[in-house]
């Protein structure tokens, strides 16, 4: 493009105003795209998911906890009806009148004295597995409790994060209107420089000229690149360039 094609902005100062006009814009939709990525009930969010996620791992492992306490106990109380039902057996025949030899009965009641320690121990045992899984119920029971929580909250975020994506959405679908609309005043030539320069300056294509510094890089121009001094900095569209950071320089 030559300075011919844009002297009708450059003169009045016009394509400068666009190019900055373009600028709010442009960063207005930035900060609206930004906000919409870091929105805290996003963030909130996915630690919550990281929770649930730790809390189903954790209920998994203590089912299954649960179930071998639950096969113990079943072991646990066929031995003890088997001792039981050994000892009643064993009684009745030392009570019957069967059994006449002394060393015999002695074994024998010897014998039915082992089966009562062994029954009250299995009964001991068992006594122990309906604590332990009375507790591993308890934080089984605690875990339903924090998952309820986190599930009654977390409808309550994305319920707030649905309502501000459509808040930022129809925000957003405004500025886009209007960055279009602007940019279609402006030559394609110059739009796609600044779009260049925008991708490599974090988003900042034209800067405004305020009290002798480049509101873009913040550094104070040298008085031959003012406007006064143009066109020493001026380039073939008629547009100032900053010398530090090179995007487009407007004074107001
Ligand atoms: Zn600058």
């Amino acid at each position: 493009m030559t300075p011919a094609d844009t002297s009708s902005y450059a003169s009045s100062g016009n394509l400068g105003m666009m190019l900055l006009e373009l600028q709010r814009h442009d960063s207005e939709i930035d900060a609206l795209e930004y906000k919409r990525v870091t929105l805290p009930e996003r963030v909130a969010l996915g630690n919550m998911r990281d929770r649930i996620h730790e809390i189903s791992r954790r209920a998994k492992e203590l089912r299954a906890e649960k179930d071998a306490i639950r096969i113990k106990q079943d072991e646990m109380e066929t031995q003890v009806n088997i001792t039981v039902e050994r000892k009643k057996s064993l009684e009745k025949k030392l009570y019957s009148g069967e059994v006449l030899s002394a060393r015999d009965l002695e074994a024998m009641d010897a014998e039915a004295h082992n089966l009562t320690n062994r029954a009250e121990d299995l009964q001991d045992r068992q006594f122990e597995l309906m604590e332990d899984l009375e507790a591993l119920e308890a934080k089984y029971g605690d875990l339903e409790d924090e998952l309820n929580q986190l599930s009654t909250k977390s409808d309550q975020l994305v319920s707030a994060a649905k309502s501000k994506l459509s808040d930022i959405d129809s925000q957003l679908r405004a500025c886009r209107s209007l960055r279009k609309a602007a940019a279609r005043r402006i030559p394609k030539a110059i739009l796609q420089r600044y779009d260049a320069i925008r991708s490599r300056a974090g988003g900042t294509g034209a800067a405004a000229l305020v009290e002798g510094k480049c509101s873009g890089c913040h550094l104070a121009v040298s008085p031959a690149s003012l406007p006064s001094a143009l066109p020493l900095f001026t380039d073939d569209d008629g547009l100032n360039i900053c010398e530090n950071c090179g995007r487009f320089l407007v004074s107001g």
